[in-house]
């Protein structure tokens, strides 16, 4: 958060671990070395009521002798001598209070206040923060101390107490840091106990030897057993303290040579202007880009230290949020086993798990699954497919309507609508494909069958030749994010099996859940004969997409389907999609987009009266914004960002899609900060 402070966390292999000495210790050398120091103790159990009957930390009282040049903040306190969850429900009559995030916040909010007190601007300044317990003690029912410290992500310093079964302790604490991607810079180890046999002495000696060569992390500090620290009075306690700060002071110096390497560490932002292109930009003058250091939930966290609420699930793809574990235990699981093999001539199981699960929750009528690396080869794969089936038939053309897209790859460009800037850029090169106008009833309008009648007239005219309809169903995404009605797409499906041609639903945007059905056609109750699957498929972990086709397409094709890639069916991004679909498979999905359409509507509705904007809609897990000309990119999401959200516009729409752990909260900010752009004119 503040480049000129030094952050560090100790954390313990459990609650005797003795990382209350350590920290102690470690105030007290950061003081002498000119450290300001600040000691956090985010939460405390066991905190004894003063005189005034406020909560003192006894742990803040230990630092308090060993440091008395320290400043020392207890954040949240309990008097309950016990596992913070558990402190926190007896408080609060058995509900959970505490989490992740808010710790976090807390953290720093304190950290703020602290570094805007005055300091001599150049002194070095270190904070220190003590968890409760061990890395796996519980906050509450669904986080433990380990989330909070990679939601945090300073460096984890663990300490381990050294005696028989220490090693064990610390290389399973270690192992959960490097799972949860936690930087820690080594560990200290501390004896709490005297060893007093000739084989204890022997183990304690060995202990940080073999700790250190198995978990792959430094022992920075051994700390003999002082029994001068329980001395009841000064000078045995202060000079043992004095030892104590000795012993550890070269944590202090590694956390410097740490932060000063990657501090040498080149920049990323000046080689990705000059070299890296991004998605729809110049490459030369592209639009503004910021660098993301991690991600958690609905936020995203940028490497200034500021954390971004996210509104846009990375492209609508992360729609259980950033770092699932669900997702994350899948994709380290697989990856110890098989994380690639060739597709061609060999299968696995993460590859027939998720074929399985993928056709039990499809649409009805689908047996057949093809893997593709991302939405657009899916399509490509899908016209190909139709192709082959046409052929036999002498069908070779593909038809649909105005406004909608379906990738970047040139099959799935020819599809996408003919009038923006990729047909006119492209045409060389793309087919020559039929299309039929935009539907024009909107979804919860009343239903007016003239777009319905433009559509047939084109399907008419072409009957003999069409091979195919695709279309997106019910939300044309990034071709306007326009909703309409599921009558027009049951006529399209009832004209396609009247004339003999195949229905392509691309489900790409739409499936597992955003429009508020898991597939969109099922608001229209129209079965396919081959959708396109991707985005939410592998949860935004990979890039993972399927197309699914009926036994008649297989069949018809006649022979080989001549279509695969390196990656197909990579059994990481499988694994990430079975668990994904898990996830969706638990139901829970449709509570939250029904929350979010609900706070979309309120949230966006200040928006309707705004100057330039032409219209306000929600659906399912989509809200948008749409403006009468196109808005400024750049500008808008400057804003966006300085108001701690990420929304990127395109052409005339300011829109909201954001992962379904999205919190009231965080919508009601996200919808804010849309209606603060548009109150200020920033969109032109
Ligand atoms: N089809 C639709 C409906 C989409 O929205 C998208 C991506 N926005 C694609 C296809 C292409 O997917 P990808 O970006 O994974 O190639």
């Amino acid at each position: 958060m503040f480049p000129d402070v030094l952050c560090l966390c100790i954390a313990g292999t459990d609650t005797d671990a003795g990382k209350t000495v350590v920290t102690a210790a470690l105030a007290r050398a950061a003081v002498a070395a000119g450290f300001r120091t600040l000691v956090l103790k985010p939460v405390q159990t066991g905190s004894v009521p003063d005189a005034q009957g406020k909560l003192q930390s006894p742990d803040m009282a230990l630092c308090r002798e060993a440091a008395p040049g320290a400043d020392l903040r207890a954040l949240v306190q309990f008097s309950a001598a016990c596992s913070p969850h558990l402190a926190a429900q007896l408080e609060a009559g058995g509900e959970d209070t505490l989490s992740a995030r808010t710790l976090v916040e807390e953290v720093n909010k304190a950290l703020r206040e602290w570094h805007a007190a005055e300091a001599p601007a150049a002194c070095r300044k270190l904070v220190l923060l003590e968890g409760a317990g061990g890395l796996l003690t519980p906050l509450s029912a669904s986080e433990t101390l380990a989330d909070f410290f990679a939601l945090l992500g300073w460096p984890v310093l663990l300490v381990a107490a050294n005696r028989l079964g220490a090693v064990n302790h610390a290389l399973l604490s270690l192992e959960m840091l490097r799972s949860r991607h936690v930087p820690c810079p080594g560990f200290v180890m501390t004896e709490v106990q005297e060893a007093r046999s000739a084989l204890e002495q022997t183990i304690v000696q060995d202990n940080p030897t073999i700790t250190a060569s198995l978990g792959h992390k430094p022992c920075l500090a051994k700390l003999p057993h002082m029994s001068d620290l329980n001395a009841p009075h000064f000078p045995k306690r202060e000079a043992a303290w004095k030892k104590a700060a000795q012993e550890v002071a070269q944590v202090l110096k590694a956390l410097e040579e740490e932060k000063k390497k990657e501090e040498e560490e080149e920049e990323c932002l000046p080689f990705d202007k000059a070299h890296l292109w991004h998605p729809y930009t110049s490459p030369l003058r592209p639009l503004p880009t910021w660098e993301a250091t991690g991600s958690q939930g609905s936020r995203i966290q940028l490497k200034d230290g500021r954390t971004l609420i996210d509104g846009m699930a990375s492209w609508w793809c992360a729609i259980h949020g950033y770092r699932h574990p669900a997702l994350m235990r899948a994709l380290q699981t697989q990856a110890q086993t098989l994380p690639h093999v060739m597709f061609g001539g060999l299968t696995h199981a993460p590859a027939v798990r998720l074929g399985r699960r993928l056709l039990e929750m499809a649409p009805p009528g689908l047996g057949h699954v093809f893997f593709a690396d991302s939405g657009s080869t899916a399509v490509e794969a899908a016209l190909k497919m139709a192709l082959q089936y046409g052929k036999a038939r002498g069908r070779t053309r593909i038809l649909t309507v105005r406004g909608g897209y379906h990738g970047d790859t040139l099959g799935a460009m020819s599809v996408g609508d003919p009038e923006d800037g990729m047909h006119a850029l492209f045409s060389p090169l793309l087919p020559r494909q039929l299309f039929a106008p935009r539907p024009s009833c909107r979804f919860g309008a009343p239903y007016a069958p003239a777009s319905e009648q433009a559509f047939a007239q084109v399907l008419c005219a072409h009957a003999d030749l069409v091979a195919a309809v695709i279309v997106e169903p019910i939300v044309q995404g990034a071709g306007g994010m326009h909703f309409y009605h599921p009558d027009f797409l049951r006529a399209v499906a009832a004209l396609c099996k009247q004339h003999g041609c195949l229905l392509i639903l691309d489900e790409i945007a739409t499936g597992f859940g955003r429009t508020g059905k898991l597939f969109a056609c099922e608001h229209a109750e129209v079965a396919p004969d081959i959708v396109c699957l991707g985005k939410g498929l592998s949860g935004g972990v990979l890039s993972l997409a399927a197309v699914l086709a009926t036994r008649e397409v297989a069949e018809g094709i006649g022979g080989a389907f001549m279509h695969g890639s390196t990656f197909m069916a990579n059994p990481l991004a499988c694994a990430v999609g079975e668990a994904s679909l898990q996830l969706l498979a638990g139901g829970g999905w449709q509570g939250e987009v029904a929350r979010i359409e609900r706070a979309l509507k309120e949230g966006l509705s200040v928006c309707t009266g705004r100057p330039g904007v032409e219209e306000v809609r929600v659906l399912g897990a989509i809200g948008v914004v749409e403006m009468e000309e196109e808005v400024e990119v750049a500008k808008l999401q400057s804003f966006f960002v300085e108001a701690g959200v990420w929304v990127r516009p395109f052409g005339k729409i300011i829109y909201l899609m954001p992962p379904y752990v999205v919190t009231d909260e965080e919508l009601s900010t996200l919808c804010g900060a849309i209606d603060r752009a548009l109150a200020r004119g920033l969109w032109r």
